[in-house]
């Protein structure tokens, strides 16, 4: 579904990302561990044409995202030819970034409605079974500021999934919140992971990535140091630098 291929990003002097090749495949569950700073956040975002990548290349399904060919280049595609390869994928960020003047029901619908112009009726429809999965029916007609982070938290997944997109990104869905309120978002995240999602996802939860990834990716400096399955990464990790991250984080 989505190639990374040798992926560059540097901001002034720092790489940020340092040659990253990755491939998603249909129905897989990525997970993305490393340290602050490893590059994790921008590996998305790039892949999410929210940063522009300064070498290598993106597609989804096969195609080159961001540029055309042109002769022997490359030219960068309009704006709006981005947006519309952006919304082949969603991304869930560690603030929900809801409308606090809409509902729970017209947050989630909103987009797949009106951006994605999907029909209404089938919309509303699942988004109330999607609010019954993730233990929100209840609130559809409730406002962002009468919900928990963690109710907060799902009803962004929730807005995410009714995009129907081709992958889903998601960057430390979990940590701006009280740590009561991550397991219900993970329960939410291993429920689309076990329905088939193709998903990559950027955690500090060692036991969610132990538990749910279909494979575990190890990042440094800009760089994926570790690839593999994650009882290859958690059982036998094979670099110092992936030995003593895991160390500090159990
Ligand atoms: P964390 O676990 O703290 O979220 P991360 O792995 O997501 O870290 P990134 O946010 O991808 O790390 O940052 C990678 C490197 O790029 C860091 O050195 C960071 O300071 C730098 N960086 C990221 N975004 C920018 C930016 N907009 N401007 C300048 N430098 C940036
Ligand atoms: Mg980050």
């Amino acid at each position: 579904v989505l190639s990374i291929r040798e992926v560059r990003k540097e901001f002034g002097q720092v790489r940020a990302l340092d040659g990253v090749s990755l491939d998603v495949h249909e129905g897989e569950t990525v997970v993305v561990i490393g340290p602050s700073g490893s590059g994790k956040s921008t590996l998305v975002r790039c892949a999410h044409q929210l940063e522009p990548i300064d070498g290598g290349a993106l597609y989804l399904d096969g195609e080159l995202l961001g540029y055309r060919r042109s002769g022997r280049g490359l030219r960068s595609l309009s704006e709006r030819k981005i947006a519309l390869q952006r919304r082949r994928m969603s991304m869930v960020f560690q603030q929900f970034n809801l409308f606090p003047q809409f509902t729970v029901l017209r947050n989630v619908t909103d987009a797949a409605i009106r951006v994605h112009r999907r029909d209404r009726s089938t919309v509303e429809r699942e988004a109330t079974e999607l609010l019954e999965r993730i233990g929100l029916a209840d609130r559809a007609g409730h406002y962002p500021r009468q919900l928990s982070g963690g109710q907060q938290q799902r009803v962004a997944i929730a807005r995410a999934v009714l995009a129907r997109p081709r992958i889903m990104l998601f960057d430390e869905p979990t940590s701006a919140l009280d740590p009561e309120l991550v397991d219900e978002v993970l329960a939410v995240l291993r429920d689309l992971a076990a329905t088939g999602t193709t998903m990559v996802v950027v955690t500090h939860e060692m036991a969610f990535a132990r538990d749910v990834a279909d494979r575990c990716v190890f990042m440094e400096s800009g760089r994926i140091v570790e690839e593999g399955s994650p009882a290859e990464l958690f059982g036998n990790p094979r670099s110092e630098r992936l030995r003593g991250f895991l160390s500090r984080h159990r």
